[in-house]
């Protein structure tokens, strides 16, 4: 059954502000079925800035770690870790699939060795911002929804000082095979099973993510308002641009039954 949660970030021992443990009280679910008004956040590139280009990071750590566990040069590294990526979404789930690599093993050359430090800080003007909308629109529950492996993201939402901030996580489960993740409808359905959401309640779900393909299935699943943020502006003319902007997206951005855009994601409590 459901136990909290608590993380203490061993590079910010030191640090004893609000935040930096990371306290979940409803911890990785499940939690029992209520109707309830839930607000689902993405971690990465989302609650911090793609502009800090942790993914750049994990990109060089993938790369290295295709060459020297399959002692590849650096042009058929790159070739396959493309491949991967394109053909299962994740690069891992190639490995797993066709090398028999320890996933768990692989997150902890990748992503728990990603020296986040030296890139993410206290973020106060979120941490402000979030316990203001919490509040003011009376949300019942604030849940993480992330892609990434469970270390990465406590490490990530403690580096930013909001780790007291939410209630749960749901995370992207290295071990299983094959690996359940956004935009996958399964990984959507769980996340409403294990945090107790009906889907006769879905007018109560609200979402962010920086994901182009996960805004739009959610959105396209039903959940009740769903936020883009489009942080680069080349990203965001693509998108205005697009065939399908209209299906998914208002003109104006102020329909609330489409994707709402946020170019900032402190912009979030002015678009609700
Ligand atoms: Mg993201």
């Amino acid at each position: 059954m459901t136990s909290p949660v608590t993380y203490t970030n061993p590079e910010l021992v030191q640090d004893t502000r609000l935040g930096c443990t990371v306290q979940l009280p409803l911890g990785f679910g499940p939690v029992p079925p209520s109707r309830k008004k839930i607000f689902y956040f993405d971690i990465d590139n989302c609650l911090y800035q793609r502009s800090t280009k942790i993914h750049d990071l994990m990109q060089l750590k993938i790369h290295d770690y295709f060459k020297t566990h399959l002692e590849l040069d650096d042009k058929d590294a790159h070739a396959l870790h493309m491949n991967y990526y394109q053909t299962y979404g994740l690069a891992l789930e190639g490995l797993v699939r066709n090398h028999k690599v320890d996933a768990l093993k692989y997150n902890e050359q990748v992503d728990d060795s990603l020296d986040l430090k030296s890139v993410l800080s206290y973020n106060q003007e979120l941490r402000n911002m979030l316990i203001r909308i919490k509040k003011t629109h009376q949300f019942d529950c604030f849940w993480l929804l992330t892609n990434a492996y469970k270390n990465h993201a406590l490490r990530v939402v403690s580096f930013l000082g909001i780790g007291d901030l939410f209630d749960g996580l749901t995370y992207c489960d290295y071990s299983e095979s094959p690996i359940v993740c956004k935009p996958m409808k399964l990984y959507f359905d769980k996340c409403l099973s294990i945090t107790g959401v009906d889907n006769n309640d879905l007018d109560l779900v609200y979402f962010v993510d920086d994901s182009e393909i996960n805004v739009k299935a959610a959105l396209k699943l039903g959940w009740g308002r769903v936020f883009h943020f489009i942080e680069i502006d080349a990203d965001y003319e693509r998108i205005l641009q697009s065939d399908d902007f209209g299906e998914y997206y208002s003109q104006d951005n102020s329909d609330g039954r489409k994707i709402t855009i946020l170019r900032n994601i402190l912009e979030l409590e002015s678009a609700l």
